[in-house]
This record gives C-alpha cells, sequence and structure tokens, in this order.
C-alpha cells in the first residue's frame, strides 16, 4: 500500500485523522464516548477514534513527534482554562514549527479521509502543497494557512467543553479583517505583508 505522505509503498499504520489524546475527555469510565449524528439523530457509543491506513511508520512518528507536542502543552501544561472568564484568550511562547504543522497535518488528514465525518473538508490544490510541507517539515509563513481557533463553551456557564467533538465544517474564510499583535521591535513580517497586499488592493 502507497503511503498517502511520503508515496512510497510501505506497510501502513492506522492513523488516527484528529489524535486519540482530543478524544480521551469524551470517554466514560467504559472507555465510551457517544455519538450523535443530528441530521438522522442516529446515536452510537465509539471506542476508539476515527482511523485509517494512510501513513507508514516512520511518517507516522514523525508526526507524531507534533502531537506528543501539542499533547504536552494542551493537558499537561493546561494552557487552556477550564472556564473562559473573557471574550479572548491569548496564549504566546508556542513552537511555532510543531504547532503549525501540528494543525496542517489535522487538516490533511481529514481532507484525504474516506470517512463520512470528514466527507466536508476537500483542500483541492492545497492538499499537496500541505502534503509537501508535512514532508519537508516546512510550516511556511504565518500568513500562509493560518488559522485561528474558537473555544466551545457551555451554555449556561464558562466552563470550556473540553468533552465535545464537532463536526470538522468546510469553510473557506476570505477575512475582511485581521488583528495581529505585533512585537516591541515593531511590526511582524505578516503585518508588513498585509500592509503591502493591501496597498495593491484597487
Ligand atoms: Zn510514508
Amino acid at each position: 500500500m502507497f503511503c498517502r505522505l511520503c508515496l512510497n509503498d510501505r506497510e501502513l499504520c492506522g492513523s488516527h485523522i484528529i489524535p486519540e489524546f482530543f478524544y480521551r475527555p469524551t470517554y466514560d469510565t467504559k472507555h465510551r464516548a457517544y455519538e450523535l449524528e443530528l441530521a438522522t439523530f442516529g446515536e452510537r457509543y465509539l471506542q476508539k477514534g476515527y482511523r485509517e491506513a494512510l501513513l507508514c511508520k516512520p511518517y507516522e512518528d514523525k508526526i507524531g513527534k507534533h502531537e506528543a507536542y501539542v499533547a504536552q502543552m494542551w493537558y499537561q501544561q493546561g494552557v487552556l482554562p477550564d472556564e473562559m472568564l473573557a471574550d479572548s484568550l491569548v496564549i504566546c511562547g508556542l513552537d511555532y514549527a510543531r504547532f503549525k504543522l501540528f494543525h496542517l497535518s489535522v487538516l490533511w488528514r481529514a481532507s484525504i479521509s474516506t470517512g463520512r465525518m470528514f466527507e466536508r473538508i476537500a483542500l483541492d490544490a492545497d492538499a499537496e502543497r500541505i502534503r509537501q510541507m508535512l514532508l519537508s517539515e516546512d510550516p511556511g509563513d504565518e500568513d500562509q494557512y493560518g488559522f485561528f481557533a474558537e473555544v466551545l463553551v457551555d451554555d449556561a456557564s464558562p466552563r470550556v467543553l473540553h468533552e465535545l467533538i464537532m463536526q470538522p465544517l468546510g469553510h473557506a474564510t476570505v477575512a475582511n479583517w485581521v488583528r495581529i499583535g505585533s512585537d516591541s521591535s515593531g511590526q511582524t513580517s505578516a503585518n508588513r505583508r498585509l500592509a503591502n497586499r493591501r496597498a495593491a488592493w484597487p
């Protein structure tokens, strides 16, 4: 079988699309998560996250290093609070390359997955560009496949819903307004590029 990342003919692993550590808070004491399909009200229990034979062991391990970093930062350092007491949250000091390559890897895996859960994610030509970035471990510039995150919060309290995972939705967004922090020395390179691009707009 051909590895979808390095394209070599190798034995493939059962790769997670979304890493297992994100599912952990959803499991009950019997290691079961409850899945509800809103369109049909279909419901079932899952005992493992979605997996598919996509990657060979060397590249599964390579991506696994980015996953280990994010799992450690997210759950052991606890950068995400249990309650959201403000409208937004700024998290600094991340390893840019690992954090971004990790998220690109999830997006890319979702795009090539044949699972129904990921049917709304289609990257077209970007899938090949992202595959090459993952292969060469090149996270790209700040404004290349940049992303933002939303925190899911309980309706009735500021409690962060660590135990809820939603189906990935494929919205391609073109932002009209972007706010990017700059450091004490002035503008970031992303600021400068956006300013240049704005100057070029009609
Ligand atoms: Zn491979």
